[in-house]
């Protein structure tokens, strides 16, 4: 089934159930009050005139129009395609023409995000042209601008005409449009996080994301008495897929509690409307945990819950369990490109297993843990993670090289993650392959020296990374950020290593720094700290 075929039918049977409540804007409907705001917006965009397969845009945080543009994109024939929030103008542009957006749906502005600014800067043409026949410079492809909210601006359309009452014929056009489409067309374009170079805009079909948001809420044990509280992004397949697409599939409601993450709203949300799930990365949960009023709530609806995105220090689990009622809460691990989960942990996965491993295979994907000859390892030595299955998606959109090493001939996702399962399918992410340091002949694994390194009691945070070297190809360095008012010296940092771990895993070079480079999710990346110490090495 496409996902407008599935969520017709899922509209239906859930009809009386609620769908989404949107706390900020005031927003409660149920499932037949959605397919309604869904159907009138699909109509709306065809009405544009723009054609099945072409691409619109949506640069928001999270509201009622985004859900509903995932929805109606999806009816329409047309592929969504998440911009991040956090963008800027010049990543705004890569990402509109990397694709060769159509159309971009944005929201005015946001914290000191001014989006109306930042097209406008990008393509000054808008002013003076009229909605639906820009024709700028920076952004050949670009036709339409629609923003979200009433106020008039020049060149724009105003998202609510879309959402104007269709006629018979435009609804028969829409119903024959989706009978047209096929479950693996292209649907969405993601882009990843760009922790490792540039962002790579991952192609994914209806059968890729709904499969996965099925077995996700599966792994839950979502049933449509489930309320799921969703303060993570809906740009990121976080929010789109583990949220919204787990709800659909079980008849669940989704609860968002602010147009960006708040602790304070994720609490009144939870006790306000008996959530019985929460999803989030650990740095929210602690975030909600430390909260100054958190003792005022009653959270005691919650039951589940994904907590992903990074390793989860075992004291916030047990608070998350103790505190937050949630003992069936789960963790996964996935990537873009897979749609994302590829393993996740059950409801009943003892909380050990929580902290030190990424759970257990999803139902129809295959695995394999490879060493660099393509071998697969004995159980329990880490190697390259590769996925196959139906989650994997069909390409990177207009770049067939890098498609084709990413996804093999025989259909096997090489993830770039060095991981180890264990002998009852658990799995554990120890770092990934290109961060992999080879010195010597030796295989050294980041994530080891920096967890040995954090035990110092002076040091905070620290990263390492290989630089090349003559003599033995590459050699170590670490980047250590101090806790505040210390000092510290290269000296003191040998000494500790000193007896402690290998010789040859002790940093050649030590550098002492204020901040990491970071992606704007908040990820670190390690090939700007590798790019920064070849510089300075010379
Ligand atoms: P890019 O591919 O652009 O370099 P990225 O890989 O960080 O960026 P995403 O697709 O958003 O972009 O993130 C997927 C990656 O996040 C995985 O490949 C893995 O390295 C990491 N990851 C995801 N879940 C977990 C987890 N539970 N534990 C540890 N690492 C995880
Ligand atoms: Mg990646």
């Amino acid at each position: 089934q496409t996902i407008g075929q599935f969520f017709d039918d899922a509209c239906r049977r859930f009809a009386g159930r609620d769908a989404l409540i949107v706390r900020h804007q005031g927003i409660r409907w149920r499932y037949a009050e959605l397919q309604e705001q869904v159907e009138r917006l699909a109509c709306g965009l065809r009405r544009l005139g723009l054609q099945t397969g072409e691409r619109i845009g949506i640069w928001s945080q999270n509201n009622s129009e985004w859900l509903l543009m995932q929805f109606a994109t999806a009816k329409a024939g047309l592929v969504l395609v998440n911009i991040n929030p956090a963008y800027r103008r010049s990543e705004l542009e890569y990402a509109l023409n990397k694709v060769d957006c159509r159309a971009l749906v944005l929201a005015p502005s946001f914290k000191s995000s001014d989006y109306l600014a930042m097209v406008n800067d990008l393509a000054p043409e808008l002013a003076a042209s009229r909605p639906g026949e820009l024709q700028a410079a920076k952004l050949p492809a670009l036709r339409w601008v629609i923003r979200m909210g009433e106020e008039a601006t020049a060149g724009m359309l105003n998202f609510p005409a879309l959402l104007a009452e269709p006629t018979a014929e435009e609804r028969q056009t829409l119903a024959a449009i989706g009978e047209a489409l096929q479950f693996d067309d292209a649907i969405n374009i993601q882009f990843t996080s760009g922790t490792t170079g540039s962002p790579k805009g991952a192609t994914l079909t209806h059968h890729n994301i709904l499969n996965n948001g099925f077995f996700v809420g599966e792994a839950m044990r979502l049933t449509e008495h489930d309320r799921l509280c969703i303060p993570v992004p809906l740009y990121h397949c976080f929010g789109m897929v583990l949220g919204v697409l787990a709800c659909l599939t079980h008849g669940a409601a989704m609860v968002f509690p602010s147009e960006a993450f708040e602790p304070l709203a994720v609490l009144q949300t939870v006790a306000e409307e008996k959530c019985t799930a929460l999803h989030g990365v650990p740095t929210m949960f602690i975030a909600v945990l430390d909260h100054p009023r958190f003792a005022e709530f009653d959270l005691s609806a919650l039951r589940t819950g994904i907590m992903a995105g990074s390793p989860c220090p075992i004291s916030v689990m047990e608070r998350v369990v103790a505190q937050m009622h949630m003992a069936e809460v789960t963790i996964a691990y996935g990537m873009t490109e897979t749609s994302p989960v590829s393993f996740q942990s059950y409801t009943d996965t003892p909380v050990e297993k929580k902290v030190s491993t990424v759970g257990r295979i999803h139902p129809h994907v295959e695995v394999k843990i490879v060493d660099v000859e393509g071998r697969i390892v004995p159980r329990g030595e880490t190697g390259e993670l590769l996925t196959r299955g139906y989650s994997v998606m069909l390409g990177y959109w207009g770049d067939e090289e890098k498609t084709r090493e990413a996804i093999d001939a025989a259909g096997w996702m090489h993830t770039g993650d060095l991981a180890v399962l264990d002998a009852d399918g658990y799995c554990n992410i120890v770092g990934r392959v290109k961060d992999m340091v080879i010195r010597g002949g030796e295989n050294i694994y980041p994530r080891e020296i920096e967890e040995f390194l954090y035990r110092h009691p002076k040091v905070q945070d620290v990263q390492v990374v290989g630089v090349p070297d003559s003599k033995y190809g590459e050699e170590l360095c670490a980047w250590i950020r101090l806790r505040d008012g210390e000092s510290c010296t290269v000296e003191e940092i040998r000494a500790f290593c000193d007896g402690q771990i290998a010789h040859y895993k002790i940093p050649r070079y030590i550098e002492f720094v204020d901040a990491f480079p970071m992606t704007i999710t908040g990820k670190i990346q390690k090939f700007m700290m590798r790019q920064q110490m070849k510089d300075k090495l010379g």
